[in-house]
């Protein structure tokens, strides 16, 4: 890959990260799942890693825990596009098994890359992987989701703000109040208003109809 240095924009630098054979993933990956959403977006979401949907469309969070992310920043007035998705990992763990901590720390500079071309005020990091990389510390998303810390990320002082991985209310239902409660919690973290009111945790389930879906590939268990 090219040096670092020599890379000014977002879009570039996916361009290289497209072909990184940093860790043994690159071996069977479909793609890299590098992100998505605005370059110059104000909050960026880091989750774990890419599921079997992602891997095969290279775009993170397009499935089942994905449709709930959706549903989630629709509640807060927001798009997907209007924000930047990520994950710790750029590709796929066999079977969705747990991140390596070889792979982490392979694969730990493009996120670090990503959030200091984008330069975003807010960071919410999705579940333990993405909560204890970017935190540097080791405290869990059960004791810390919903707690905002200023940290400096990518040369920048962001707010970072840990929630549960909508894989862990898509598992345990009674989870996703939680996680709209802190969710809803986001405007005022990035000094806005928000444009509409914070959607009742009943209206964010997704169809259960879609739920064989979820269950169709092996669960991300390192969501708690
Ligand atoms: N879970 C993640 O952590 N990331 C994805 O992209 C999809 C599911």
């Amino acid at each position: 890959m090219a040096a670092v240095t020599e890379l000014t924009t977002l879009a570039e630098y996916g361009a290289e990260v497209a072909g990184c054979t940093r860790c043994a993933l690159a071996q069977t990956r479909t793609q890299v799942v590098f992100g998505s959403g605005s370059p110059t977006a104000d909050l960026v979401f880091v989750g774990e890693a890419p599921g079997f949907h992602e891997d095969k469309q290279g775009i993170p969070f397009v499935g089942a825990a994905g449709q709930l992310l959706v549903k989630l920043l629709a509640g807060i007035g927001l798009e997907r596009d209007d924000v930047y998705i990520a994950n710790v990992l750029k590709c796929r763990p066999p079977g969705n098994r747990d991140p390596q901590a070889e792979e982490i720390e392979a694969c730990e500079s493009h996120l670090f890359r990503q959030i200091e071309l984008i330069q975003p005020r807010v960071v919410a990091t999705l579940g333990n992987f993405a909560t204890k990389l970017l935190s540097g510390k080791p405290d869990g998303i059960t004791t810390v989701h919903g707690r905002e810390q200023h940290v400096t990320l990518g040369g920048s002082q962001v707010l970072l703000y840990p929630l549960f991985h909508p894989a862990a209310a898509l598992y345990t239902p009674r989870m996703l109040d939680v996680l709209a409660a802190d969710f809803a919690r986001l405007p005022e973290l990035m000094g806005q208003v928000a444009t509409s009111g914070s959607r009742p945790a009943a209206a964010l389930q997704v169809p259960t109809a879609e739920a064989p879906q979820v269950n169709a590939e092996p669960a991300q268990l390192g969501l708690f």
